[in-house]
């Protein structure tokens, strides 16, 4: 429930005493463009001063990162592995015209399933529309030494039958999720009544310190019984999940304490029983080893890829503590009490002590997985509610990807486009990049972690709209302080009108220019996207009478105007202590309308000017990475003594490499 993605694209610049000089560098950022999408790589800065022990641990958990990219590809579908096997057969067999219609769209396509982890956009979740033919994909399958007819048939509905697997994630109001949902969760025959039910029978609502039902299982029907079939050793993903452990057990010789080596073990042991207890177990030693420099996420995490909500989906991020830049979360968390005494929410639904609120700033070495081509620029785990509110939680902000997103986004036309006037691009100029990372560290440090469900109220209560609501609570607790002078006085911000930056691109975002996402006549899905429109729209809606935002035309184009910043914050404020309420009390109701009112409808003739004035900009709506390479130098006993870092290498090389060498569920 709890990731971080980057906004539209960003619009950036400054340079501040507290954050890094976004300066000019020779780095070339910008690796491949395709379809709606554009890759991008990102550096690892200071990866040279970790101790060779260090670079050791964070070798062997790379590869344990790696390993685990077809757990997803199969999670997402079941038929992805296997096409995936056949497109990059055919794309390196080709004899053909590399540059003929045919082959250029095929080549697209498997760049756009390559940057989905399977045949779904990651973000729409809509089945990507290939641009190639039938014959033509008929024909290279048999060219590239496949012979088996039923494979080929099944293949060819997969890609080319509009109605087969629409989509991944279905969330619309009133239909069977799973069954119109594409994605390998569940069995197809069973049905989303029958998995509520299911869980109903299981789920013991008594229990204070429950498991994430669900987290690492798919939900089957076997001769008639709802059954979970573990992700674990011997269970579903055996071969993948046995490589992932191999890894962590090489890394732990090199593990920077005892207790990073204790929890790297008890992970081995959750993926060895696939006992949701012992993940808790992990979990909190996780949580609580805020000591350790280098650091990991590998397992089964978030649930967005489940229409219930439950399942997590395989991902992992290896990365190392940026220790001057986290001097800035840390100061947030060493506050978080006060944050959330004066929040301007009803006194019953705050925590009374928020506990062990952990933050830091990292340097991502590695995404993998969930995580991979498309990657978060911030993350809060561990998701279980409980553990959160008794053992804390750790809250990162991944500062080498944001830096990655502004540097390369630099001069790219947005600003000068969809910002209303000279001053606000100057704001935006001088206080957006730090503002834009106080914003994320406010969501992770505190947003999330704030507030206490009233006693008795299900964790799942809002269901289908707990992630929306969700984000929704921690970004409204950001903006919210964002604008508090507490920020200046605790040394953050060196201007109290800073905070207007946000403002300005949160509602721009919110209300206009997010839209470039959606394809025309679509509604709003993702759960960040519809938390970001239900913000920006009921402001807009609730500021009306008094004037605070005005969409203003100027020469037949649309302008977010915001007259009254003091005021955008008190409605900030306001949605905040409604949202808490929702999730405190657990008002399905209220928290469905909010939803439904605000953040899915998009006003038509206004997407069409976004997509309009978009498509001369010439800015991928989306963007993802490629990872730097590791090569480990060993000595004459076999131990690491350093690893290096190259940043060399390109979008279909990568994927096709780990294809190769990281496939252990296609072999
Ligand atoms: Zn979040």
């Amino acid at each position: 429930m709890n990731r971080l993605i980057s906004g539209a694209v960003a619009v950036i610049m400054a340079g501040s005493i507290t954050f890094p000089s976004m300066a000019k560098d020779n780095f070339d950022y910008h690796v491949d463009r395709f379809a709606d999408i554009e890759v991008l790589r990102y550096k690892v800065p200071d990866f040279e001063k970790l101790t060779p022990r260090q670079k050791a641990f964070v070798y062997y958990l790379t590869e344990a990162a790696i390993y685990g990219r077809d757990i997803l590809w199969d999670q997402n579908n079941a038929a992805n592995l296997q096409l995936r096997t056949v497109l990059e057969k055919i794309y390196t067999d080709y004899k053909g015209d590399r540059n003929s219609k045919d082959f250029k769209a095929f080549e697209q396509y498997l760049k756009q399933v390559w940057f989905g982890n399977g045949i779904h956009h990651h973000y729409s979740t809509d089945k990507f529309v290939p641009g190639f033919s039938r014959d033509f994909f008929a024909e290279q399958y048999k060219a590239a030494g496949f012979t088996d007819k039923a494979v080929l048939d099944n293949l060819e509905d997969v890609i080319f039958n509009p109605k087969r697997y629409a989509k991944r994630v279905n969330q619309a109001d009133g239909q069977d999720l799973i069954r119109t949902s594409a994605s390998n969760l569940y069995d197809e025959n069973v049905t989303q009544a029958e998995v509520e039910a299911y869980y109903a029978s299981i789920k013991d609502t008594t229990d204070l310190t429950p498991v994430s039902y669900g987290l690492n299982t798919r939900v089957a029907k076997v001769d008639g019984k709802v059954v979970e079939q573990p992700y674990k050793i011997g269970g579903l993903y055996s071969p993948a999940i046995e490589k992932i452990v191999e890894n962590l057990q090489k890394a732990l010789p090199y593990a920077e304490n005892d207790a990073q080596k204790a929890y790297t073990q008890k992970l081995i042991d959750y993926y060895t029983t696939g006992d949701l207890r012992t993940f808790d177990e992990y979990s909190i030693m996780w949580a609580e080893d805020t000591a350790s420099q280098v650091d990991y996420v590998n397992g089964f995490i978030e649930s967005y890829g489940d229409p219930l909500g439950m399942t997590g989906s395989w991902e992992s991020i290896v990365n190392f503590k940026n220790i001057p830049a986290s001097h800035r979360t840390e100061v947030i968390s060493d506050n978080a009490q006060w944050f959330e005494d004066h929040s301007p929410v009803d006194k019953r639904f705050k925590k009374e002590k928020v506990k062990g609120v952990s933050a830091k700033v990292i340097t991502a070495a590695m995404l993998a997985g969930d995580s991979y081509p498309s990657t978060p620029i911030g993350i809060n785990l561990p998701n279980a509610n409980w553990i959160r509110a008794a053992h804390g939680s750790k809250s990162v902000t991944i500062e080498n990807i944001t830096q990655a997103y502004d540097a390369a986004a630099q001069g790219n036309g947005f600003n000068k486009e969809f910002v209303i006037d000279a001053p606000t691009a100057k704001l935006l100029d001088d206080y957006l990049f730090i503002t834009d990372n106080l914003h994320t560290d406010l969501h992770e440090c505190l947003g999330h972690g704030s507030g206490k469900l009233l006693p008795g109220v299900d964790p799942d209560a809002l269901k289908e709209h707990g992630s929306t609501l969700e984000e929704a609570r921690a970004d409204l607790f950001a903006l919210y302080y964002l604008a508090d002078p507490k920020l200046v006085e605790l040394g953050l911000l060196d201007n109290p009108e800073a905070y207007k930056a946000e403002y300005y691109k949160f509602m721009l975002n919110g209300l206009m220019t997010q839209l470039m996402r959606i394809e025309p006549g679509k509604d709003i899905e993702e759960a960040h996207m519809r938390n970001r429109q239900l913000i920006a729209r009921w402001a807009y809606e609730h500021g009306k009478k008094d004037n605070v935002v005005e969409l203003v035309k100027r020469d037949g184009k649309t302008f977010v105007k915001i007259n009254d910043y003091n005021a955008l914050r008190d409605l900030f404020g306001q949605l905040l202590a409604e949202v808490q309420r929702v999730r405190s009390e657990g008002d399905y109701e209220a928290g469905r309308k909010l939803v439904l009112d605000y953040a899915v409808k998009v006003d038509p003739a206004l997407h069409n000017e976004v997509l309009e004035r978009y498509s001369h900009l010439d800015i991928a709506p989306y963007k993802g990475f490629v990872n730097p390479v590791y090569t480990p130098v060993f000595d004459s006993d076999g131990n690491i003594t350093d690893v290096t870092v190259s940043y060399t290498e390109g979008y279909t090389t990568q994927h096709l490499r780990y294809s190769r060498d990281y496939s252990p569920l296609t072999k």
